[in-house]
């Protein structure tokens, strides 16, 4: 059964539902609820699969992450949540900040997931990678000129870079790693760099800024991979290339989505047994191909479209890093003109 969400009705039924046996403790054994920052398409297949294998029903309620992490807080110790799923570590990261998550003590959460793409203090996991790398119009550059996200503040990229808002979470963190990898005052100088290199205002979102590099309005942006991935599958025609930013440096800037256990799940056992599931092999496929994302499972290989795009050198800063100096990043890119 599923639930499509931002109605408080969805909510009141739910809660409704979740009865307490005449002993007094909560129901619940055979049934979860996710509240999921990820839409319906990407989440039902997989729930519909653990379902069939495991007999637990899951109820789900989609909203987007802020609202989600309001809402845990709100209903408090009432909240018919076991598990969050959300896009982006900066978002994560602010769900365990703001006290709505639980530690999970897992050996098999830690052996799916490498070590940087989950919580160090245990609240949260990530199960598919998204890399934020660069695109280049292939007939206005040729992939020898590019670098990295630093050179992208060369002058010699003057009125030829596109990026998306700094509005956006992918951005903040973006530029919340390049503070943790190169210090804030180098970050500053990078961001600024880009602002006067724009060739054009920031972008909504990450679809409009990769046409804008294929109709040749700039040289060069910055996305995610699958909203390249989704383009191409579109328009395969278009001139766009992908280029695996900082290979000679840190590496290209990767980030997750992922989930951790409400801190008051009813059923936080069987929370931990579903999220257990998700990070492995068994649903890494169905978790990150449906978005052409990234398994975070090493010994799960992505999608053969995704494949396609060859392997790179991740940054290896821990993805919470992103929470950690988000802040400090908003603050940055406001100081440096990026809007
Ligand atoms: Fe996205």
């Amino acid at each position: 059964m599923s639930l499509t969400s931002r109605s408080a009705l969805a909510v009141a039924a739910l809660l409704a539902t979740l009865t307490l046996s005449p002993s007094g403790e909560a129901i619940a054994a055979d049934r979860l609820v996710v509240y999921s920052a990820r839409i319906e398409a990407l989440i039902k297949p997989m729930f519909e699969a653990y379902s069939k294998e495991t007999g637990v029903e899951i109820q789900y309620v989609t909203d987007k992450e802020g609202a989600l992490v309001e809402r845990l807080k709100a209903e408090g110790a009432n909240t018919p949540a076991d598990l969050l799923i959300t896009t982006d570590a900066g978002n994560l990261w602010q769900a365990a900040q703001e006290g709505v998550l639980r530690t999970i003590d897992s050996p098999a959460l830690e052996k799916a997931v490498p070590a940087q793409l989950r919580d160090p203090g245990k609240q949260w996991f990530g199960l598919s990678i998204r890399a934020r790398t660069l695109f280049y119009n292939t007939r206005m550059v040729k992939p020898a000129q590019l670098s990295s996200y630093e050179d992208l503040a060369d002058p010699k990229w003057r009125g030829k870079l596109c990026l998306r808002s700094s509005k956006k979470v992918y951005n903040q963190s973006l530029v919340a790693m390049l503070i943790s990898e190169h210090g804030e005052a180098r970050a500053e100088q990078i961001v600024r760099g880009w602002v006067v290199n724009l060739a054009t205002e920031p972008f909504p979102d990450d679809t409009r800024m990769l046409e804008a590099v294929a109709a040749g309005q700039c040289a060069v942006g910055i996305a995610n991979t699958y909203y390249f991935g989704r383009l191409m599958e579109k328009k395969p025609d278009l001139p766009l290339g992908i280029f695996w930013a900082d290979q000679g440096g840190d590496g290209v800037h990767v980030n997750v989505s992922g989930a951790g256990v409400t801190r008051y799940a009813k059923n936080p056992a069987q929370a931990q047994k579903l999220l257990e599931w998700l990070a492995s092999p068994k649903a890494q496929n169905l978790f990150a191909d449906a978005n052409l994302e990234f398994p975070v499972n090493p010994a799960v290989p992505p999608d053969a479209a995704v494949k396609a795009w060859g392997t790179f050198k991740a940054s290896p800063l821990n993805v919470a890093e992103a929470g950690r100096l988000q802040a400090t990043a908003v603050r940055l890119m406001d100081r440096a003109g990026y809007r």
